[in-house]
């Protein structure tokens, strides 16, 4: 196993990630992190699935290479959401502590510009930035990219998803040619290959564990509904098969507990599982999910956390979960030990949006079903 020691992370940094509690670099890191150090700066693209650490390994060969006796702008990140430009910047605030003094600003659009203006005039060596904002100030001239080494295009997908692509391509016009790019994604598609080409000098391309999280014997599958009608189509999916056996998760307790009663009372064979029932109540209805006296157990993510039933056909999702990424604990429920199972989201028109995101996000491919007559 290799560790941070190993891939040329400086003696101060070292002990910012002990601090941290970072123990182990991720896989992403791992090959990243050497590259990015190299006294001859190279171009970049790291493809990995979210959560797979990306931001650390950039983050922390940039806070390594910044030079905190410059007070000039070194180093430009761009972000498509505020929020992740936030937790970006402070993640290089927490790299820096107690070795650099490095000054992190971050800037987005829907907040003061003035404030923003005011707060570049400050000596700041990084920038993390959405695009729309970042090009505004540009236009002010409340910002000079002239000394900026180190471009990172963070999130890159998310960023061309938003509708950034002219705003990019412009920012980058207003930098140096002799700059280097680093490229982090989750995913490749042919527009972010473009980018690369384009603006890019022979990238070193990096990518770990590709769908490595991908059960293909789960068939994903979506019902577009009224919520009004939830019900009701379920019953029709319970009807035509009788032989299912499967979790359906709701996101509220009254919820979990409204929907169970409804089809409790129609005939069918389902309970409810959430964190208002005693834990003898709790541990009844499990036995008689194990038992196979009930088709459908509806619970809260919470309640199903620790459920640990091998033979389930079907994970149904009353609604989809507010983490896009609990899909992928969700649908494991279903198609293990090597059987076929279906996930099924029930969701209105509204929210058609949110499959085409979870196909991106997740990287699985979904199939449009009908409530069966
Ligand atoms: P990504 O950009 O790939 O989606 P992030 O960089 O946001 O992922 O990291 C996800 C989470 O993992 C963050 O909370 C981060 O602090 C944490 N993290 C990253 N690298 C490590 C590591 N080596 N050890 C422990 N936690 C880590
Ligand atoms: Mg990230």
């Amino acid at each position: 196993m290799s560790d941070f020691k190993q891939l040329g992370l400086s003696d101060s940094t070292l002990k910012v990630l002990e601090q941290i509690g970072f123990e182990k670099p991720t896989p992403i890191q791992e090959q990243a992190i050497p590259v990015l150090l190299k006294d001859e700066a190279t171009d970049l693209v790291g493809l990995a699935q979210t959560g797979t650490g990306k931001t650390a390994a950039f983050g922390l060969p940039l806070v390594e290479r910044v030079d905190d006796n410059d007070p000039s702008l070194q180093a430009l990140i761009m972000a498509p959401t505020r929020e992740l430009g936030q937790q970006t910047a402070q993640q290089l605030v927490a790299f820096s502590k107690g070795q650099k003094k490095l000054n992190v600003e971050v800037v987005y659009g829907g907040a003061s510009i003035m404030d923003q203006i005011r707060a570049l005039k400050r000596p700041t060596q990084i920038v993390v930035a959405t695009p729309g904002r970042l090009l505004d100030l540009i236009k002010r001239r409340a910002i000079k990219l002239s000394n900026v080494k180190y471009v990172v295009l963070d999130e890159a997908d998310e960023m061309l998803n938003m509708g950034f692509k002219e705003d990019i391509d412009e920012i980058l016009s207003h930098t140096m040619e002799d700059r280097v790019t680093w490229l982090f994604s989750a995913t490749m598609p042919r527009e972010i290959k473009n980018i690369a080409k384009k603006y890019m000098n022979n990238p070193v391309e990096i990518a770990v564990n590709k769908e490595s999280e991908v059960n293909t014997d789960i068939s994903h599958q979506y019902v577009i509904t009224k919520t009004s009608n939830k019900v009701p189509a379920v019953r029709r999916f319970l009807d035509i098969q009788p032989e299912m056996r499967g979790i359906m998760f709701c996101r509220t307790k009254r919820e979990t507990q409204e929907i169970a009663d409804d089809l409790g009372n129609l005939g069918y064979g389902v309970e409810a599982l959430h964190g208002d029932l005693s834990q003898s109540q709790r541990d009844a209805v499990m036995r008689r999910f194990k038992q196979r006296s009930m088709q459908l157990l509806v619970a809260t993510d919470v309640a199903a956390r620790g459920i640990d039933v091998n033979d389930l056909t079907h994970v149904m999702h009353h609604k989809l979960p507010d983490q896009l990424e609990s899909y992928t604990h969700r649908s494991g429920r279903t198609a293990r030990a090597g059987r076929k199972g279906i996930s099924l989201a029930f969701i209105n028109p509204r929210e058609v949006r949110q499959i085409t995101m979870l196909e991106r996000r997740v990287k699985v491919k979904f199939e449009q079903v009908q409530v069966p007559n």
